[in-house]
């Protein structure tokens, strides 16, 4: 491998590298996981600073309750006796000190240390006559205070609890019980705690951390499967794919709905596209022929000028219906693609039937009576534009399928405060097979199509129907074979 491949690969290895890593940044698991990891350091840095706060003044009286409570007990175990020989010398475990004119007797259960608590007999001048006290020679010279525990440093930083207490009695006036105790007990407790925090609180933010993960991993897997089947839509042809739909949690299985009912709605009009196309290019394709077999014939040989006129009419006739055919489709798919483009106001229905009936006239029809029932005033929410052409449309039918010296009826009504706009013929009809297919695009009952030379593309009909769809109502059709037919415009209640 030379150099350049060699910058190359790494140059592709380092900017795939970069991908990942911002993709990675961006996924929302590593998000919510990084959010939780923050919050949840936060809260554990607080709550510690708040159970240390907590925990020190609870230590803090919990050693001043170890503190006043063995002092107060030690006072009730110093009695005094003048007569020795009154003393309680049963117990050989009692201590008997000297003191004034007579004997300190100190009971054997006299606390000197119990829970880091030490305690001491003291004369009034400080000298210590029994027990314990870590600091003695440093406090040697403070003088005793009553009735409250207070806080004592030594120069080299060491603190204490101490409390004093003057024994009662007034053969013991004078004397009194230091209680002494170390900070360091709180100190080294609270440690305790820290150290032990230390090991299970990262174990504890690591376990939730790891449970957030696979949780919102987990969650989002349904988002992973519509973002696979998006890509497999978007990379092959099949549009009938759709995302499963299991149990999953409301919002997703909301979202993973609305992806699916898209994706009908894409593949219907995907279909209907399809269809239309090779149904457009299917009804071209026999007039092309007919144009293209008529320009062979006339160009295969010298022929005679009756032959040519005859050939270039059909090629006319043929040119003009394709013309009709590819206006009749820009229109349909204009209509289609843009409705926004026909807004709908407020305008006289009755004028407009009135109006578009008399134009209609106007074309030559031979021996076909048109004639008008329109009830006066009534007025709708619609396209002018549209709706004439959905008239016009119906009017135009009712002429090609009617029977010469036929009667063709536009009625304009309202029934049951309705509004509907009929248009009938005495024509050839539409036998019940047909009738439900008539509105489709480009279909042509076999009836119309060996009738007279009628010409028709079939996109007529589905025109109006999707007139009537912008304008929130339908079209419908009632008709007997060889009888008649009559369309109905049933337009919406809120157009009353
Ligand atoms: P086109 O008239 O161009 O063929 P349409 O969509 O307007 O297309 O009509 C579809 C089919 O419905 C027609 O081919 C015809 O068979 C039938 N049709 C429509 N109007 C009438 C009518 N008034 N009488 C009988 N048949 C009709």
């Amino acid at each position: 491998m030379n150099g350049r491949k060699c910058a190359a690969l790494v140059s592709g290895i380092s900017e795939r590298g970069k991908k990942l890593k911002i993709k990675f940044r961006k996924s929302i698991t590593f998000r919510i996981t990084g959010w939780l990891f923050l919050v949840m350091t936060v809260l554990m840095i607080m709550t510690f600073a708040v159970f240390r706060l907590v925990s020190v003044s609870v230590l803090q009286k919990t050693i001043r309750g170890y503190l006043l409570s063995s002092v107060n007990e030690n006072t009730n175990r110093i009695a005094f006796y003048q007569d020795k020989a009154r003393m309680d010398d049963n117990d050989l475990n009692d201590v008997y000190i000297r003191y004034k004119d007579g004997w300190l007797e100190i009971d054997d259960d006299f606390l000197d240390e119990i829970n880091d608590v030490q305690s001491a007999l003291y004369t009034s001048d400080g000298t210590m006559l029994y027990g314990k006290n870590p600091i003695a020679r440093v406090m040697e010279k403070e003088s005793f205070t009553a009735s409250r525990v207070y806080r004592y440093e030594t120069s080299d930083g060491n603190r204490y609890f101490v409390y004093d207490r003057k024994l009662n009695g007034a053969a013991m006036q004078g004397l009194w019980i230091r209680g002494v105790v170390p900070l360091r007990a709180e100190e080294r407790q609270i440690g305790d705690i820290f150290r032990t925090s230390m090991i299970f609180v990262p174990v504890l933010l690591l376990a939730g951390i790891a449970v957030t993960y696979v949780t919102v991993r987990q969650s989002l897997m349904p988002v992973r499967r519509i973002e696979q089947t998006a890509s497999e839509i978007s990379r092959g042809t099949d549009l009938a794919r759709r995302i499963e739909i299991g149990e999953v949690d409301a919002e997703l299985s909301d979202l993973a709905e609305a992806f699916n009912g898209m994706l009908d709605r894409l593949e219907r009009s995907f279909e209907a596209e399809q269809r239309f196309t090779s149904d457009a290019s299917h009804e071209l394709r026999t007039p092309m022929a007919v144009i293209l077999n008529q320009t062979e014939l006339a160009l295969e040989k010298d022929r005679q000028p009756e032959e040519y006129r005859r050939a270039l009419s059909v090629i006319l006739r043929q040119g003009r219906r394709m013309q009709a055919l590819i206006a009749s489709m820009l229109d349909y798919t204009r209509m289609e693609m843009r409705p926004e483009n026909y807004p709908l106001t407020d305008l006289d229905l009755s004028e407009l039937a009135d109006s578009t009936v008399r134009d209609m006239a106007l074309i030559p029809t031979p021996s076909m009576t048109l004639t008008a029932e329109i009830q006066p005033g009534v007025r709708t929410c619609g396209n002018r534009l549209l709706l004439e052409r959905a008239l016009q449309n119906l009017i135009d039918n009712a002429c090609k399928y009617g029977k010469e010296e036929g009667n063709i009826l536009v009625r304009l009504e309202t029934r049951d405060k309705k509004v509907i706009l009929s248009v009938s013929d005495d024509g050839i009809g539409i036998c019940a097979e047909d009738q439900p297919r008539i509105f489709e695009r480009f279909y042509r009952a076999d009836s119309s199509r060996s009738s007279r030379n009628v010409f028709g593309a079939g996109l007529g009909l589905s025109m109006v129907r999707k007139i009537m769809e912008i304008h929130g109502g339908t079209v419908s059709v009632e008709s007997l074979p060889g009888e008649g037919s009559t369309f109905y415009l049933n337009f919406p209640d809120n157009n009353r």
